[in-house]
């Protein structure tokens, strides 16, 4: 196989079929600037869009001989093999490059597998042999190469451009790329950085003889790394986690912890954390775990500040979003006083996304226009009000969020009375939002610490005063889906039935093998209530992990087929419920939600 990377803008493109595959061949193609022609009798509707759209022309009809000598590249993606086999023996006739869809036989071309950071692209191949392997090293590298990649590629294509602009011999030329090469990547990471002009300006100016590529210099005591070598101080950053669902971590957020050699995470966190994250990742739990004190923020601090001078990537997990009452502001004060870099990956917000669960939106057109966060404690300290109780009373149209809210609620009530708000103004308070364990009441101004006691709501939760509380009964979306509340633990070689399970409202946690160190901390991030395995060799797998914290005794055993079921009750599960394992993960979901013991 012979690789290249082919110049498709403005060719003549034929895809032949209409259908989900040949739709990721037509916008692939697209992207690049082929002109594409999709032929079929039919279209699904993304690929109807696009030819609305004038995107891409299409010939509505069943394939007639059309391979020809003009089209630069012909694509067959028909679910009819004699048609695909037909278009690729007529475009080999014709000397054209085919590529039938997951049929090497029928392929002069294959399509690699693809890491893309800008323009810079990396192809991965198996000659067409096992497509299925590319997919999964394609993730690992994706999680490998940070954004920067892309910035670090326009930087090089920019320095080459000044290298050639002024006359040098090709052995200068060679020092110089050696140069920018040396000072900008680190290989045994992988992660990049883009130079500051004052360096490119150096390496440009500096004599041919100089330039002899010098190992990367060691980290200074004060931690700044010497002048234009890749970066060995470490850095932090403040991520968040979201509010406790694990698929509310960002995207930037998923790819520090990725990238980490370190972790420092509360415990409203640790429900975030990838299950996949290696073994060799530092764990540093600080938060409050049940029985035990939390770390004290002076020891967190400095605890960032030594495992960035080690020259770790450290990510600082938080709950919800970093600079939202979490102590964020006071963390990145001191890094930024102790000279080590740092950013922050904002995050979502429970005071926003546990509202949203709980059938509250934040803000509500004409009912409210404005959105107070505050933290409840203010209500019950001494020294003075910092909350201006008597301001927030008297705004009917906004809704008043209150974070730390649980033993301040008398207090914020009795306040918001006092200073006039209307005892039947709605009011909610929302216990682990975003969670299987969420819960929440909903109530009034006046009767709200009453039903919250009721309930036996406890923190971490939430409360929310105003009109758009009103909407709670009608908006209860997620308590509405049929697997709300279910925390199922599987084994990753059943990652296939999690998007339905997740997609019913279902939290999975995805086992790894070997099971890793933060597997174990997420199991523990909040009770399981069931599992779900296909055969012997998952229950006996899962079985080890049995005295696990987050694993107890009565967690229902979903068994798909009878032989994951024997297996279970030999080793002594209770309850074991059967089902019959069959491709329809819809029936799946609907079987599950029929048996349980809803939540
Ligand atoms: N930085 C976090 C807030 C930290 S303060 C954020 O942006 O969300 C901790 C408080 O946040 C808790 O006492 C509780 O009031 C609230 N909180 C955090 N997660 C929550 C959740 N899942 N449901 C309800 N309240 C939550």
């Amino acid at each position: 196989m012979y690789p290249v990377m082919l110049d498709v803008r403005g060719r003549s493109c034929l895809v032949v079929g209409g259908g989900g595959v040949a739709l990721r061949k037509v916008q692939g193609l697209v992207e690049e600037g082929a002109r594409v022609t999709v032929l079929a009798p039919a279209l699904v509707e993304p690929l109807e869009v696009m030819a609305a759209r004038g995107e891409i022309l299409v010939e509505r009809r069943s394939y007639a001989g059309d391979a020809r000598s003009a089209w630069a590249l012909v694509f067959a993606a028909t679910d009819d093999r004699a048609v695909n086999a037909q278009v690729f023996a007529e475009a080999e006739a014709a000397g054209v490059w085919c590529n039938v869809a997951d049929d090497p036989e029928y392929c002069s071309f294959h399509l690699p597998a693809r890491v893309r950071r800008g323009p810079l692209q990396l192809a991965l191949g198996s000659a067409g042999g096992a497509p299925f392997a590319m997919a999964r090293l394609r993730r690992l590298l994706e999680r490998r190469f940070g954004e920067e990649w892309a910035e670090w590629l326009d930087a090089a294509a920019r320095f080459r451009r000044a290298v050639h602009a002024a006359p040098r011999t090709p052995a200068e030329e060679n020092a110089l790329f050696d140069r920018f090469f040396a000072a900008t990547v680190d290989g045994e990471r992988l992660s990049a950085r883009v130079p500051t002009a004052a360096e490119e300006a150096e390496w440009l100016a500096t004599a041919v003889d100089h330039l002899a590529v010098e190992p990367p210099p060691a980290v200074t005591a004060g931690g700044e790394p010497s002048r234009g070598v890749a970066p060995a101080l470490g850095r932090v950053s403040l991520v968040g986690a979201g509010p406790g669902c694990p698929g509310l971590l960002t995207v930037r957020g998923r790819q520090r912890l990725a990238e980490a050699d370190a972790v420092v995470f509360d415990r409203l966190a640790a429900a975030a954390l990838p299950c996949d994250l290696p073994a060799a990742v530092e764990l540093h739990a600080v938060g409050k775990v049940a029985g035990t004190h939390p770390m004290p923020q002076e020891e967190i601090n400095a605890l960032l500040v030594r495992l960035a001078r080690e020259g770790k990537r450290v990510v600082r997990l938080k709950g919800g979003d970093p600079y939202v009452f979490g102590r964020g502001g006071e963390e990145a004060e001191v890094l930024a006083a102790e000279g080590i870099p740092y950013e922050v990956v904002s995050g979502v917000t429970a005071g926003v996304a546990a509202l949203a669960w709980a059938g509250i939106p934040a803000t509500h057109r004409r009912e409210a226009v404005r959105l107070t966060l505050l933290t409840a404690h203010e209500a019950v300290k001494s020294d003075g009000p910092q909350v201006r109780w008597d301001l927030l009373a008297r705004d009917e149209h906004a809704t008043l969020v209150g974070y730390m809210g649980v033993t301040a609620l008398p207090a914020v009530v009795e306040r918001l009375l006092e200073a006039g708000m209307a005892p039947e103004t709605p009011a909610a308070m929302v216990e682990q939002g975003t969670t299987a364990r969420q819960r929440r009441v909903v109530s009034t101004l006046a009767g709200l610490q009453e039903a919250v006691a009721a309930a036996g709501l406890g923190p971490p939760a939430l409360f929310a005063i105003g009109p758009t509380v009103r909407h709670a009964e009608r908006l209860d979306w997620y308590a509405a889906l049929p697997l709300a509340g279910e925390r199922l633990l599987m084994a990753s070689s059943s990652a296939r039935l999690v998007p339905a399970l997740e997609a019913a409202g279902a939290d999975v946690v995805l086992l790894p093998l070997p099971v890793t160190p933060a597997a174990r901390v997420v199991m523990a991030a909040l009770p399981l209530t069931g599992c779900v395995v296909r055969d012997r060799a998952e229950v006996d797998w899962l079985d080890r992990e049995r005295d696990s914290p987050g694993w107890s005794d009565g967690l229902t055993a979903w068994c798909l087929g009878r032989d994951a079921a024997a297996r279970a009750r030999e080793r002594g599960w209770a309850p074991v419920v059967e089902l019959p394992e069959g491709p329809d993960h819809a029936e799946l979901v609907a079987r599950i939600a029929a048996a349980r013991t809803p939540r």
